[in-house]
């Protein structure tokens, strides 16, 4: 029986095991570890078949090791943070384990959001005859397959793709993040950029915005940004001319995160208080809502998907790919409000397509360089439908 070890028990790891739980026996033994043995055994209980729990450090390789060879899993899906990805990965080479995650790895003292490291990866694990697939979450993840998707099924040629982020919700707090406060916020302080015919431009922070028609939410602001699945997806839809990120955001959210910003609290550098050095978003994390507690009161629904131009038969295209969920939905099903969900299913399908051998591979992969067509399926199976509309 193959096994799943998933590392992490916060908000997308606990969608992750609840899923997996509901699949039965899609996916038919889990076992799960993460740094506060407390949050694995909340998910236990919250299971209807047996899981087994762990503890354990993933910053550390040797624990990672020890781990891994007690479980004996066929993949570890990595569901901590982004600074955990490589210490995965090195005990996943080790151990002779594949690899699945949805955030690329950041060293904790800058914010680069970039694949290089992970990238680095490719030909250990390719001679291991190991696979890690990167990125297997929303966006990036089904954002990255949506494009994949059109450029087989849709398009003779890509020329634009632009990726549209709206999450109308409403959990009731004046200023929460959605998931880990800390990755969060420095993904929106960093400098803004987007790839135009084969370079990378960059923007000042929040600096450009347009309103977009998002499907069963309507008309919405929303603001360019870096996101990581640029920087995968330019290397890989052959002869993009132009890609960009666009997200909303509340005007509250926006006030507080400049004011939060003016006054040093989004700091990723360690500055002294009191004799002791604190490194200012970390306390900001612990006096923000634990993005798993929004989920009771959340209402409204995100709207996400990717309007590509191109050519089709000589034609001019324009199609928009898009999935709708709803936060009240999500946590009926699994007790998450929609952004854990729709990060912690896909990583269920990338992990079932694997445990089938439907994707296979040896190497370190981005998704969008797998078929798109089985993970495309799976989402309209399994809780993530998703429509195309000619525009
Ligand atoms: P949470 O902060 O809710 O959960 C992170 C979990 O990882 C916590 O249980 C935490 O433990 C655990 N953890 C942190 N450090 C370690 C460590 N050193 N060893 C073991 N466990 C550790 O984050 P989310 O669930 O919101 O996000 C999980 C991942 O998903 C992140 O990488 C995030 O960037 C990514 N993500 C991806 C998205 C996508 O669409 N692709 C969208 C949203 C998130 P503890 O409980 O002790 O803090």
């Amino acid at each position: 029986m193959k096994k799943v070890l998933l590392i992490g028990a916060g908000g997308a790891g606990s969608v992750f095991a609840r899923k997996c739980d509901l699949l039965y026996p899609l996916i038919p033994s889990l076992h799960v570890a993460s740094r506060t043995l407390d949050k694995c055994k909340q998910i236990q209980n919250h299971c209807t078949h047996p899981i087994e729990i762990s503890q354990i450090d993933a910053d550390n390789v040797p624990d990672l090791v020890k781990l891994i060879n007690e479980v004996k899993p066929f993949l570890v899906v990595n569901l901590a943070l982004p600074y955990q990805d490589l210490t995965i990965m090195d005990a996943c080479l080790e151990t002779g384990t594949h690899y699945l995650d949805t955030a690329n790895y950041e060293p904790p003292n800058e914010a680069k959001f970039c694949y290089k490291w992970q990238w680095d990866y490719h030909e250990r694990f390719k001679e291991k005859g190991l696979m890690a697939v990167l990125g297997c979450g929303f966006d990036p993840g089904v954002t990255n397959i949506f494009c994949a998707y059109a450029q087989k099924q849709h398009f003779d040629e890509i020329h634009t793709i632009d990726i549209v982020d709206c999450n109308d919700g409403n959990h009731g707090h004046a200023f929460a993040t959605n998931f880990n406060p800390e990755i969060n916020i420095r993904e929106i302080t960093q400098r803004g950029k987007y790839f135009e015919n084969g370079k990378w431009i960059e923007t000042e922070p929040l600096s450009q915005c347009e309103t977009f028609d998002f499907p069963e939410v309507g008309p919405r602001k929303a603001y360019l940004m870096y996101h990581e699945e640029l920087e995968s997806l330019a290397k890989h839809i052959k002869g993009v001319q132009r890609i960009r990120f666009w997200m909303t955001f509340s005007e509250s959210y926006l006030t507080h995160l400049n004011v939060l910003q003016t006054v040093g609290m989004t700091g990723i550098e360690p500055v002294m208080h009191n004799g002791q050095p604190i490194i200012p978003i970390q306390f900001l994390k612990t006096l923000l809502p634990d993005p798993a507690s929004l989920a009771a009161n959340y209402t409204g629904k995100t709207s996400i998907g990717c309007i590509i131009e191109g050519i089709k038969d000589g034609k001019k295209k324009k199609l928009f790919i898009y999935n709708v969920c709803d936060h009240k939905a999500c946590y009926n099903e699994v007790g998450a409000q929609a952004i854990s969900y729709t990060t912690g299913v896909p990583a269920v399908l990338g992990a079932l397509l694997m445990l089938q051998d439907t994707w296979q591979g040896k190497g370190v992969f981005n998704v969008e360089e797998l078929d798109p067509m089985p993970f495309m399926s799976a989402l309209n199976q399994y809780g993530l439908p998703w429509k195309e509309l000619v525009l």
